[in-house]
């Protein structure tokens, strides 16, 4: 096992819990949205937005936390982002998790969906986990596309808009799905990837005597930049103290993933934005629809007509 790789133990015939993924997303809260809240040229202005948990990553957490007290086994959050991303793994130590990772280097930047699930996948396949477990969608992107590619890249079966844990026996899992008009019950065989709805669970609360022991966990990077400040700080040091008691956050780069250069960042984006703009409707622009049957159908056939669907 690679430095820096908390064993995760093995499992034989003697099935000893089962290892789970989390991926975490640090997120602008688009719910608070302000005057500040977008850049003239249209990008978001990530500084004027506080960052936090994408929502449903909590909801996978959740599930993987129930998957381990109910069998055993560990539960590791892992992110891909800037230094300041530790944030999200803090959060996800205190909530329960065994570990945190973050996936962090700037050869990262400007990756789109695709280069973001390859890092993640290279990421994934350093643990050899039994379960990976992604939000349904990032509420800043939207695109809902990173979970089901991490799977293709990692070969590996996928369970989208899982909602709830039916049954889990040996190698075998059953999970419900919400396909948004019904349900359906899925059965895989793990290693297996799900991607998490919010209406699967209700985050548990985390306990104050965790929340206070995490909030003191690090990155090397976090413990570099103290030193920095101060001189008495030996950063080898505090970094053997966090590790021993659980409180060191791994930091891996693309050379630790060992990843394939043109499949990250700018070079393994295949996604070019060519223009941002921002939409106002103008109040000549839009037009109300009677709240009755007749009304939406005529506000359907007006658009089959004018080619917005069809
Ligand atoms: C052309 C282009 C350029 C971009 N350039 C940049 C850039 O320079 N800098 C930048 O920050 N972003 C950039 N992005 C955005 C970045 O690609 C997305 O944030 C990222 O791919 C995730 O996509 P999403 O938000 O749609 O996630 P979704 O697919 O909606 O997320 C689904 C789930 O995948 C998991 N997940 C998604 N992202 C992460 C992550 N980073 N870490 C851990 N888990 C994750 C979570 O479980 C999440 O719930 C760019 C996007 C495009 C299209």
């Amino acid at each position: 096992m690679s430095a820096g790789i908390k064993d995760l133990g093995t499992r034989g015939d003697s099935i000893v819990g089962y290892n789970c993924v989390v991926l975490v997303k640090q997120v602008p809260d688009t719910k608070r949205v302000t005057g500040q809240a977008m850049n003239d040229d249209g990008t978001v202005n990530r500084a004027a937005l506080p960052a936090i948990f994408n929502p449903e990553d909590l909801n996978a957490l959740e599930l993987a936390l129930d998957i381990k007290d109910q069998f055993g086994g560990t539960v590791t959050v892992m992110t891909m982002g800037l230094p300041t991303a530790t944030d999200v793994l803090r959060a996800g130590l205190f909530r329960g998790a065994d570990q945190a990772i973050l996936v962090t280097d700037r050869r990262c930047a400007a990756s789109d969906t695709l280069a973001t699930s390859y890092i993640l996948s290279c990421g994934v396949k350093k643990l050899n986990p039994d379960i990976v477990l992604c939000g349904r969608q990032a509420i800043d992107g939207d695109t809902a596309q990173v979970g089901p590619q991490i799977a293709e890249k990692l070969d590996m079966p996928q369970i989208t808009y899982v909602e709830d844990l039916v049954s889990l026996n040996g190698e075998t899992i059953v999970v419900k799905r919400n396909l948004g008009n019904g349900w359906q019950e899925v059965k895989g065989q793990l290693p297996v990837l799900l991607t998490v709805l919010d209406t699967a669970n209700e985050p548990r609360v985390p306990r104050a005597r965790r929340l206070m022991k995490c909030k003191a966990a690090k990155s090397r990077l976090e413990v570099e930049k103290e030193a920095k400040e101060d001189a008495s700080i030996d950063v080898d040091a505090v970094c053997k103290d966090l590790e021993a008691n659980g409180l060191l956050i791994r930091q891996w780069d693309l050379d630790f993933l060992e990843a394939d250069m043109q499949w990250c960042g700018r070079e393994g984006s295949p996604t070019k934005v060519h223009r941002i703009q921002s939409v106002v409707l103008a109040a000549k622009e839009s037009k109300e629809v009677e709240p009755t049957q007749d009304g939406v159908e005529a506000m359907i056939h007006e658009l089959i007509v004018d080619h917005t669907i069809g």
